[in-house]
């Protein structure tokens, strides 16, 4: 069992009160780690420290050229620990290592990106309207940010935050989720080793009532980013307008894979597949509702029918394995219950739609789970399950596919298969989603902005304008003295 500790001013911390909870290896469901159990009191203290952080101390001081070279400096040291943060990741949420491990090198990407951008947000001067001014606005960071993560891809989503934030001179509170706390406290680490200074990157460990929303509510935070389930991001909205603080949240998906008899089935096949399966579906990006033509509908099923019978099952540390044991416990419960679901609805269940145990493993398997005769009406359609399971509808045009595709309280992608280019940018438009990729599926990158449409979030991560979510204007005007004609009547 290793024991972890907290990090508040540069410093390990310990809970006020003491008490620790500890996080499963979903592989093995045994304990493997203990955490502090933050609480209110420690929340105070982090954002007091990432506050003194920015307002006294060397951070202030610091040009944004200054920031930008230690986070290429985090960069490069993101890139030479990756196996070391992805192996951790995996004990904590049972990803595939093969994925962690890339994704842990990619991630470096966005601190690289953030770094180069720090010096490059120009400030404005208007043609003022009024003679003998000189205006300039310039975009100042907000304060301390308070920066609340999930467990499927923990390090990943915290780089989407925190390297904008930290590009634009905020300081932060990190509370990443109770289920994946190691990594980003081995980040640290690397924080410190980068040469940013103590009290400008905090974390504080523990439950989303008794940490997260303290932090959320906390007067001297000025600014939430959040990426997690529908209901958090509810309540945090809600507390965070209160006080009228900038929010951003990344929130859940029910996305469309749309699939045209004109698609070149050999990439829309493993596309549908790496649209739910891998990962086991924990992804908000899940293509978990593929609408097929009509078409092409049982050639296509049965294809992915096969392809998904080949996927193995096993041990995330293994090369070979495809698909690994979901994250918790409940997450396991939950998806069986959505599987029971569907069929009590009157879905078809043509694969899977149990739980698993490859060769005995304990871990939190589920099966790959396709269902047919799905109605987009049904609770299977239409809610998030985040999980292996796929829902299968057909369609028999353009118009049909655009209809039952918009037809979720979500929008944050969608996958279109075709060969038609009119068509795929007739799609493109028509679909009610932030991200479209046309014959490709669940890519993302830091160069171009993620978000959601309708339910899926508020406000974009990545790309060059997500700093802005960071920044504020300032407008400062600079006048020639004049004699003022009458001071009771605006200038
Ligand atoms: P979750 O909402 O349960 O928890 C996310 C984080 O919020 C955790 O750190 C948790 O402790 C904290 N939290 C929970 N309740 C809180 C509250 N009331 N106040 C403050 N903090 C609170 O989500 P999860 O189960 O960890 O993650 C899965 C969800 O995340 C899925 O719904 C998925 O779609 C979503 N997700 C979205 C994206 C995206 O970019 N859009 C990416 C990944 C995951």
């Amino acid at each position: 069992m290793k024991d972890y500790h907290m990090w508040i001013g540069g410093a390990p911390c310990e809970a006020a009160s003491g008490a620790r909870f500890t996080s499963t290896n979903p592989y093995t469901r045994e304990e493997w780690a203990r955490f502090p159990r933050a609480s209110a009191d420690d929340v105070d203290h982090a954002v007091r420290s990432a506050h003194a952080a920015f307002t006294d101390g060397d951070w202030p001081t610091w040009t944004a050229s200054a920031r930008g070279a230690a986070l290429v400096r985090l960069a490069a040291l993101v890139t030479e620990h990756a196996d070391r943060l992805a192996e951790i990741e995996v004990r904590d949420n049972g990803k595939l290592f093969a994925e962690m491990s890339n994704q842990a090198r990619y991630m470096a990407n966005w601190y690289a990106y953030y770094g180069g951008l720090a010096d490059k947000v120009e400030g404005l001067v208007p043609p003022i309207d009024k003679p003998g001014v000189l205006n300039m606005v310039t975009y100042e960071p907000l304060g301390v940010c308070a920066l609340i993560t999930p467990w499927n891809s923990p390090l990943l989503l915290l780089a989407w935050k925190l390297a904008p934030a930290l590009a634009a001179g905020n300081t932060v509170v990190i509370k990443p989720s109770e289920y994946t706390s190691a990594s980003t406290l081995e980040l640290m680490a690397l924080v410190e080793e980068a040469g940013i200074p103590a009290g400008v990157v905090n974390v504080v460990t523990g439950f989303g009532d008794e940490a997260g929303m303290p932090l959320v509510t906390h007067p001297l935070v000025r600014k939430v980013a959040f990426t997690g389930g529908e209901a958090a991001g509810r309540a945090i909205n809600e507390a965070a307008a209160r006080d009228f603080k900038k929010v951003t949240l990344e929130l859940g998906g029910k996305s469309p894979n749309i699939v045209f008899d004109d698609a070149d089935l050999d990439a829309a096949v493993p596309g549908a597949i790496s649209g739910i399966f891998a990962a086991s579906g924990q992804t908000c990006i899940a293509g978990s509702r593929l609408l097929l033509h009509d078409g092409i509908y049982d050639a296509f099923l049965e294809r992915l029918l096969e392809m998904t019978r080949a996927a193995k099952l096993g041990d995330p540390m293994e090369a070979d394995t495809n698909i690994s044991p979901v994250a918790t416990e409940a997450q396991h419960r939950k998806i069986l219950d959505y599987i029971e679901i569907a069929k009590a609805e009157g879905a078809t269940c043509v694969l899977g739609g149990k739980a698993a145990s490859p060769g005995g493993a304990p871990g939190y398997f589920v099966e790959p789970t396709i269902f047919t005769d799905v109605r987009n009406d049904m609770r299977i359609a239409q809610e998030e399950v985040f999980g292996p399971v796929l829902s299968i509808m057909p369609f028999s045009d353009e118009d049909e596919a655009v209809a039952i595709a918009n037809d979720v309280l979500y929008g944050l992608a969608a996958g279109v298969w075709t060969n038609d280019l009119h068509r795929a940018l007739s799609m493109s438009r028509r679909l009610q989603a932030g991200t479209i990729w046309v014959n490709t599926y669940r890519s993302t990158s830091y160069t171009t902005p993620f978000g959601g449409y309708k339910l899926s979030g508020l406000g974009r991560e990545n790309g060059s304008q997500a700093i802005m979510e960071y920044l504020q204007p300032k407008s400062v005007w600079l006048a020639e003295p004049r004699a003022v004609a009458n001071p009771f009547i605006r200038r």
